[in-house]
């Protein structure tokens, strides 16, 4: 083979200076190749990995610390997460194993599936949790959004996309796709009219409620979308075993639980007073009241909540959980922004009290912690904007007066006299 007549070994494939080959002792190789080779491989890794599924499934307690190297604070949502999360896997590998739980008296019982329902404001960690939860179990992942899903047939995400999408996250390992969790945001949105409001009833959201369902409680959904399978085979996902996890903000429940429980209907047998603590303890105590009969007064179908038997609450996060949020989980925004200027050799350092004022900046915005990167943003832009043509750039201080606009941020220069104000 001459110095100009290369070909990769594996397509055929001629060198030209756009297609460069890598040589080997014997042949060659081109990037395509490389790259479909190395997702051939990966798929045996997962193959392999999954020959024995959740051998060494983490405890609750460990999943739980796992959580909070990620998520500040939503203790109880954290364990309630981590039980329903380690059972529902525990009953998975006794099920793929073939054994059965001995009972005393001889008789097989079957554990059913532990979907998850999560209330509680936005931007306070739910999707995050979900998301951390199926990072740390190892399992595939997808979030769907309830107010794009339709029915299918009408414009929009159908379930059967949700599906692709899990499989595709699974990198088309069938097996490990069902053994995927789901996150459904914004569930909230598909209730009906609830009978607090005016009583008219949207079909639509209860049409979604009934395609959701039938994917929750297990179904064989058959995958229409082409390149699925390249020898042309149908390919069905089994739901059976996905867990579910929906998350919802249900602005308006607080009404129901208060009226419900300051009439003592329900049988709580105490009165919450909402006039003088806050408002972020009033929500955690209200939404851990939540019993399935409120779901339904709100609008959800029966069928539906009963399909997701564990119910969780998160709070509203005050300034120290923001506060904490800034700083501590691994990829907190404090760590994120100093690294983004490391990359121009700055040093970015922040006051306790900056910290603190961003925290408050971002609560009154009312998007939990969603507000503290538009923040950050907003306080780094124009130094992010100048910093790069910035001569012997070597540090950044802000402080709360920063943070407030009563003063330009500045940058200090190699030199130390040497001072650029932002602006
Ligand atoms: P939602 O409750 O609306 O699903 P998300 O989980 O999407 O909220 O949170 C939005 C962003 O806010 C996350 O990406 C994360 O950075 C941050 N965040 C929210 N809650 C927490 C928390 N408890 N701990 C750490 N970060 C959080």
């Amino acid at each position: 083979m001459t110095e100009n007549n290369k070909h990769c070994s594996f397509c055929g494939e001629q060198q030209t200076p756009d297609i460069p080959l890598i040589a080997g002792i014997e042949g060659h190789i081109c990037e395509e190749c490389v790259r479909l080779a190395a997702q051939v491989v990966a798929s045996w890794g997962r193959r392999r990995s999954t020959t024995k599924p959740f051998e060494n499934m983490l405890k609750p307690t460990q999943l739980k610390e796992q959580l909070d190297r990620y998520v500040v604070d939503q203790g109880l949502a954290k364990e309630t997460l981590a039980v329903a999360v380690y059972n529902h896997y525990k009953r998975l590998s006794m099920e793929y194993n073939n054994t059965q739980v001995p009972t005393s008296n001889d008789q097989e019982v079957e554990i059913e599936k532990s979907n998850i329902l999560l209330l509680g404001p936005s931007g306070t960690g739910k999707t995050l949790l979900a998301s951390t939860l199926a990072r740390v179990v190892g399992v595939p992942f997808v979030i769907a959004d309830a107010t794009t899903l339709t029915q299918a047939g009408y414009v929009g995400e159908d379930v059967e996309s949700i599906i692709v999408r899990l499989l595709d996250s699974a990198d088309g390992n069938r097996e490990l796709a069902e053994w995927g969790i789901i996150y459904i945001d914004e569930i909230d949105k598909l209730a009906r009219s609830g009978e607090s409001t005016h009583g008219t009833r949207d079909v639509s959201g209860e049409g979604v409620q009934q395609a959701l369902l039938k994917l929750v409680e297990g179904t064989r959904v058959k995958l229409s979308q082409k390149g699925r399978k390249e020898s042309g085979e149908e390919l069905f996902i089994d739901t059976r075993n996905i867990l579910f996890i929906a998350g919802g903000a249900f602005a308006g429940l607080e009404r129901l639980l208060e009226k419900r429980m300051n009439t003592g209907k329900g049988g709580i047998g105490f009165h919450v007073d909402l006039s003088d603590t806050s408002k972020a303890y009033d929500q955690l105590r209200l939404f851990e009241e939540v019993q399935p009969e409120d779901l339904r007064h709100f609008g959800l179908i029966p069928e539906f909540i009963g399909r997701f038997p564990v119910i969780t609450a998160l709070h509203d996060l005050d300034e120290q959980a923001l506060v904490k949020i800034l700083t501590q989980p691994r990829n907190a925004l404090q760590r994120q922004y100093q690294r983004l200027f490391e990359f121009e050799g700055v040093k970015l350092e922040f006051t306790e009290d900056a910290l603190t004022a961003i925290a408050r900046q971002a609560l009154e915005r009312g998007t939990g912690a969603r507000g503290l990167r538009g923040v950050m943003e907003g306080l780094l832009r124009k130094v992010m904007y100048e910093m790069p043509s910035i001569d012997g750039a070597k540090a950044c201080l802000i402080d709360e007066k920063h943070v407030s606009q009563e003063i330009a941020v500045t940058i200090s220069c190699d030199e130390e006299s040497k001072q650029h104000q932002i602006g």
